[in-house]
Formats: structure tokens, C-alpha cells, sequence
């Protein structure tokens, strides 16, 4: 089963994207940047980060990864485990592609996350303070999109069956992603990227109506619900030591 995502961002809705939420895309509820080696942190995550258009957007995934290991205890993984999720665990690349006037994607047939900001795209990261490539709603999405549909879309499918209310954190959580071929299967894979994105970056989206798609992550990452509760108790779940 192959699911490509076209990430295209030429149809922004009225309610918006994670991306736009300044808070998300400054990683205000986030640690502070780690005095670990960014290296060790991605090479024991089996990650590898290709074309980084500065240093920044390296730091930027690193203190994301770290912080999904944190939370995670290390139980959700970056390894690449093969299409149907069964083979050795391999490494995964990110790879920037700037100027690339085609959108972002992820195929899930690849260890491969390409994340292609052009220029409409960069026009509104910078707007309002976004940061930039370096916007951590945006690459937390991203991310999200790899660790879901990866071993035959596992996390996806349980999220689907788990969580019966979508959760429309912003208005692109709405848009299905299908497959392609004569019985296309369709997914709320945008729904669960932005969620995945909130509860890491900033749950104050999440709300009250999202509980649901809240408590899967909880589940997933292993960690009480109320460390999702908003920014403040993100910021609070991530100050003890490791
Ligand atoms: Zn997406």
C-alpha cells in the first residue's frame, strides 16, 4: 500500500495550519536548544539530515527529534523498518530541496522525507514572524507524516479506528489523502500530521473538542494526557532533566 502525500499549499483555507501559529512556529513550548550533539542525537534516532540550507534547520530537527525521544522515552522510533514495517531497522533521510518549485512530500514506500519550501511557500513562513524553514510547526508536520504512515501506515490505521471524532485542529486537518489505482483508499492523514504537530509544538489548538486524537498521542508517546494540556504544561513536561 503506497500513500503519496503532494503537500501543496496552494489552497490555504480560512482556518489555517499549524504552521501559522506562532507559538507552533517559533517553538515556544519547546525546550531550549540542547547542548547535546546534534549528530549523536540524529545517528542514534538512525536519522540523517541532506542538504540543510543552514545550520539552523539542522538545529531545528535535532531539538525536535530529541524532544520526540524525551517524551517518548525513546519508544517511537525514526528507524526505517522496510515498506511493510518487519525488515532490520535502517536509517531514514530528511532531505531539504530548496528552490524545488514542486510541494513537500513523503511517499510511504521510502525512507526519504523531502522537504521542499518554495517560494510561494517560503512567502508565507516568513510572513508574521514564521520563521523561515526553520518554522517547527511545519517540520513537526512533516515528521508527523513519516513516523504515521511508515510500517504500512500502522499508526495511521490506528488512529483512524481510534479516534471516531475527527479532530479539526485547523482547516487542513480536513483534507483526505487517497491512493492512487482503481480502488483508491483515503486517509485523514493531514488531520493526523497536524494534530501530531500541535501536541508537540503547541496543544493550545487541541482544545476541548479534540480529546480524543489528544489521548491517542498520550497513548503513542507514553506520556500523561495532561502534558498536552496546553503550552504551558508542554513546556513543564519537557523541563525535567533526562
Ligand atoms: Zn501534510
Amino acid at each position: 500500500m503506497v500513500l503519496l502525500l503532494i503537500l501543496s499549499l496552494s489552497m490555504a483555507s480560512v482556518l489555517g495550519f499549524m504552521k501559522l501559529d506562532a507559538k507552533g512556529a517559533n517553538g515556544g513550548c519547546l525546550p531550549p536548544f540542547t547542548a547535546e550533539n546534534g549528530d549523536e542525537v540524529l545517528a542514534r534516532n538512525f536519522i540523517r539530515v541532506v542538504n540543510a540550507p543552514n545550520s539552523e534547520a539542522t538545529a531545528a530537527i535535532v531539538r525536535l527529534v530529541g524532544t520526540i525521544e524525551k517524551l517518548s522515552q525513546g519508544q517511537i522510533s525514526f528507524a526505517w523498518r522496510g515498506q511493510d514495517g518487519r525488515q532490520r531497522p535502517s536509517e531514514m533521510q530528511i532531505i531539504f530541496e530548496m528552490n524545488n518549485w514542486q510541494a513537500s512530500e513523503y511517499t510511504s514506500d521510502q525512507p526519504v522525507l523531502r522537504i521542499r519550501p518554495n517560494r510561494q511557500n517560503m512567502k508565507m513562513l516568513t510572513r508574521k514572524d514564521n520563521g523561515g524553514v526553520v518554522n517547527f510547526a511545519m517540520l513537526a508536520h512533516e515528521i508527523g507524516h513519516y513516523l504515521t504512515l511508515k510500517d504500512g501506515l500502522s499508526v495511521q490505521q490506528q488512529y483512524e479506528r481510534e479516534v471516531r471524532t475527527p479532530c479539526s485542529v485547523t482547516g487542513y486537518s480536513k483534507k483526505l489523502r487517497c491512493t492512487a489505482g482503481f480502488f483508491p483508499q483515503c486517509y485523514r492523514s493531514e488531520e493526523s500530521a497536524e494534530v501530531f504537530s500541535a501536541y508537540l509544538t503547541n496543544p493550545d489548538p487541541l482544545g476541548a473538542s479534540c480529546v480524543d486524537a489528544r489521548r491517542f498521542m498520550a497513548k503513542w508517546f507514553g506520556e500523561p494526557l495532561e502534558n498536552s494540556r496546553d503550552c504551558a504544561s508542554r513546556s513543564k513536561s519537557l523541563e525535567q532533566p533526562n
